[in-house]
């Protein structure tokens, strides 16, 4: 069938009961363009209908060699997504596509293989009431959308995305480059780090700002395809970093463009060249948060009446119970860099003084600090950590380097640090920690995702900050490595895989989430989703240490044993 015979339909259910749009459900086929309606909604208050459109790569002509290689695939598919939500932007129009924002991801908007370049929309089938607009919707499906499709895949700008898949590279090169020389992180002289407000992800714009420029002492030139000059900036070592200075100097914002440099930024955001190691894990005192069985002696023991430190539950955790819990969680997963900013610590986790050593004694005391504890992760797990602290010059004593902040210019201090802490003696003792120990691994007992079986459970995430399986709950509000709502999507559907794969066998939850990963690197994203060879729903590819933080946070987690 053709459009014509869609505009046909249409015109003959105009003005009945918006139900009889179900009739419109499909394929439709003209000019080597494939329209799949997949699913028609029922009502005009429910989901939008969801379309595919599958265009022939004889008429597109994306030539594989132009993406065969992953982070290519990646930007391509990223960049017709964009250049269809930049068509529809000026449009009042019902047609939508998940619009990517400011990070280039993985996603399910646009799919390229050999033979089409398949685009996912929804569309609000238009109704005057409950009556079906038939002439309206003609005019969306069979005009609006091939147009659509004509402006923004047929006629993309070629130079522009040319542009995107070479910048593509430039990360992919700095990436492996931080990877092969074993650095943490890199901050490009002249990358832009401040937002413009706490709530936008936009770069600050104006007099006030202050590019970023490396220290002399830091620096590093990494040589980048597309480009004559090597790129120059800032490398952070592995070992303890210190980013310390005056308040409001730009620490923080520092840390933040680090942790968010495990994913590839767009054109435009300030931050393209600033690249993280990808396990990179920015953990937080989170109050309140669930625990499930976490041996967090590491940083915590003998807890008032006994309570179980190795393999510690509780429903409400406090500041340092839930960091200490937080940083284990990650280190379970293979995190590699822990990114730490005092603004969201509990200070008691984060270090304890000459004076209080000398009034609360060891004995009644369950925390050892992180200061004492941090050389220990990197010397016995080559964990490194990047710490933002102006608060206490203690920490000179187990950094490797120390970066200052003044007026949002960078400062190598490491010497002069470190003649102070010679200088002025430490009447601070070194506390337990005498080492770190074993990582462990949990398995998931299949309990945990008994509310999954049956019909009709409710999967579903409310924005990026909450998610609901069934009767469980998660709240995502404090990952603040979690980027996109259509990240907290895939994870529902990640998490209900997960739930298949324990019912199977007993994995821990790291095996489990790295089966699902090898599944989607196999596959492509598209395997999570319940709808094979539909419409998959907006799903964007989270990392599997926020997959693992939902699981955690899941209020039906439950661990069945601890190696
Ligand atoms: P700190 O953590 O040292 O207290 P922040 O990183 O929170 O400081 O930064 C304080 C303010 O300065 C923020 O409003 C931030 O947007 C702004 N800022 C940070 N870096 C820069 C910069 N390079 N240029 C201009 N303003 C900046
Ligand atoms: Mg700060």
């Amino acid at each position: 069938m053709g459009l014509n015979q869609l505009k046909e339909i249409l015109t003959r259910v105009d003005g009945k009961g918006y139900k009889a749009y179900k009739e419109i459900q499909g394929t439709y086929i003209e000019n080597l363009i494939q329209y799949h309606l997949d699913y028609i909604q029922a009502d005009p208050f429910a989901n939008p209908s969801r379309i595919r459109v599958a265009i022939s790569q004889r008429l597109a002509g994306f030539e594989p060699e132009t993406y065969y290689l992953l982070h290519r695939k990646v930007g391509l598919e990223d960049f017709l997504a964009r250049s269809v939500a930049n068509v529809l932007h000026g449009k009042q129009g019902k047609i939508r596509i998940d619009e990517p924002g400011q990070e280039i991801l993985p996603r399910t908007a646009v799919k390229v293989d050999k033979e089409f370049v398949e685009v996912r929309l929804t569309l609000s089938l238009p109704a005057a009431g409950r009556t079906i607009l038939g002439k309206e919707a003609a005019q969306i499906l069979c005009r609006e959308l091939p147009s659509l499709i004509q402006m923004a895949i047929l006629k993309v700008d070629r130079t522009q995305l040319n542009r995107q898949l070479e910048l593509c590279d430039q990360q992919q090169a700095i990436r492996d480059y931080l990877e092969r020389e074993g650095y943490v992180a890199f901050v490009q002289d002249g990358a832009i780090l401040p937002r413009e407000s706490g709530r936008s992800n936009r770069p600050l714009r104006g007099d006030n700002l202050v590019p970023f420029l490396s220290p002399d002492s830091l620096r590093v030139s990494i040589p980048v395809p597309h480009r004559e000059l090597p790129m120059t900036g800032m490398a952070v070592r592995p070992g303890v970093t210190l980013i310390v200075g005056g308040g409001y100097h730009g620490k923080s914002t520092l840390l933040k463009a680090i942790e968010r440099g495990i994913y590839n930024h767009t054109r435009g955001d300030g931050r393209e060249f600033v690249i993280t190691n990808e396990t990179a894990c920015k953990v937080r005192a989170e109050d309140g948060r669930r625990v499930e069985k976490v041996n967090i002696t590491p940083f915590i023991s003998h807890l008032p009446f006994g309570q179980d430190t190795e393999q510690f539950s509780t429903e409400d955790a406090s500041g340092s119970t839930s960091q200490a819990a937080n940083i284990m969680e990650a280190l379970e997963m293979g995190c590699q860099v822990l990114l730490i900013d005092e603004d969201t610590s509990a200070t008691n986790f984060m270090i304890r003084d000459a004076r209080m050593q000398a009034l609360v004694s060891k004995g009644k005391e369950p925390i050892t600090p992180f200061i004492d504890q941090v050389r220990h992760l990197y010397e016995e797990h080559k964990i490194s950590t990047i710490l933002v602290i102006g608060g206490s010059g203690d920490y000179f004593d187990v950094a490797d380097c120390v970066v200052m902040m003044e007026e949002y210019q960078t400062k190598d201090v490491t010497q002069s640090a470190k003649e102070i802490a010679n200088r002025i003696s430490n009447a601070r003792k070194t506390e337990e920690g005498m080492k770190f120990g074993k990582l462990a691994l949990r398995t998931l007992s299949a309990q945990s995702f008994d509310q999954l079986r049956g019909p009709k459970v409710k999967l579903e995430a409310k924005g990026m900050d909450f998610i609901q399986l069934g009767t469980a709950k998660a709240n995502l509000r404090y990952l603040e490595q979690l980027v996109d709502p259509s990240q907290s999507r895939a994870i529902v559907q990640m998490i209900r895989r997960v739930s298949q794969l324990v019912e199977i066998q007993q994995v821990s939850l790291r095996e489990a989430i790295e089966q699902v990963f090898m599944e989607i690197q196999k596959e492509g994203i598209d395997i999570i989703s319940p709808y094979r060879g539909k419409h998959p729903g907006d799903l964007a590819l989270p990392r599997p240490f926020e997959v693992a933080a939902a699981l955690n946070r899941l209020s039906s987690l439950y661990v069945a044993s601890v190696t």
